[in-house]
């Protein structure tokens, strides 16, 4: 018998709700979608992202220029493929804001990987949705990620550490049997920004932020991999309709 053997890997895209943008510059009405993906490793599990709160199912939520939705919670999704969120030991946070953190409490066995600059935006003003409280008050593990991390030793999985949106922005290279793809987070908020490495308007360092970019495609070059673009309404037919994983 082999000593090991490749662990079995997926990928499910959830939906973690949208922006409904009256008019994203001049460019008119833009329906921007907020993606979370679970990743299965052997017997492991890691959720990337946690998206809107959840308390908006059924309803929306207006801000100034946008309307927020979200058609069904992250809980729902994982009952539907028979994942227990209690299964789910690592919950990696791309960065503080809040359409990527809002349904954290769904998973409260995770340990929670967060860029070290993000985690003390946290500690200086606590968010606005209180998902996070017990990994921010100590009661769950956290981890401060400061550099690019392998999270199971065998590069199948790995946290690329891309500050410039925020200070501890987190971007994730995940090497699937029959694909490759790295899981942008907010590295940028549409493909149009890849071609010529360009920050987004938001982006807090923008010379730091198009260095990662150029990084990133980079990697995606060595390693073959596809970059999916979570908020960019036209990537999200790259990876298979959830229910359906990639594998
Ligand atoms: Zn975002």
């Amino acid at each position: 018998m082999p000593r090991s053997r490749a662990p079995e890997m997926a990928l499910w895209r959830l939906d973690c709700g949208h922006f409904d943008i009256d008019d994203l510059e001049g460019r008119g009405r833009v329906l921007m979608p907020v993606s979370c993906y679970l990743i299965r490793h052997g017997s492991d599990y890691v959720l990337l992202d946690t998206g809107l709160k959840a308390g908006l199912v059924g309803t929306s939520e207006r801000q100034t220029g946008q309307t927020l939705t979200l058609n069904r919670t992250i809980a729902d999704q994982l009952g539907q493929i028979g994942v227990d969120p209690a299964r789910i030991g690592t919950l990696v946070v791309s960065h503080f804001h809040g359409d990527h953190h809002e349904q954290s409490g769904t998973v409260s066995n995770a340990r929670l990987l967060i860029g070290a600059g993000d985690l003390a935006v946290f500690r200086s003003a606590p968010p606005r949705e209180r998902e996070l409280n017990p990994w921010l008050n100590g009661k769950r593990p956290v981890e401060a990620v400061t550099a690019d991390r392998d999270l199971f030793g065998d590069g199948r999985v790995r946290i690329l550490f891309t500050p410039g949106h925020t200070p501890g922005h987190l971007a994730m290279l995940v090497k699937l049997d029959g694909l490759s793809v790295i899981l942008t987070g907010d590295l940028v908020h549409n493909r149009d920004q890849l071609a010529s490495a360009t920050p987004s308007g938001n982006h807090t360092d923008k010379v730091r932020g198009k260095a990662e970019i150029e990084r990133v495609l980079a990697i995606a070059r060595t390693e073959k991999a596809e970059i999916i673009v979570g908020h960019d309404q036209r990537d999200i037919a790259r990876l298979p309709a959830f229910p359906a994983a990639a594998e």
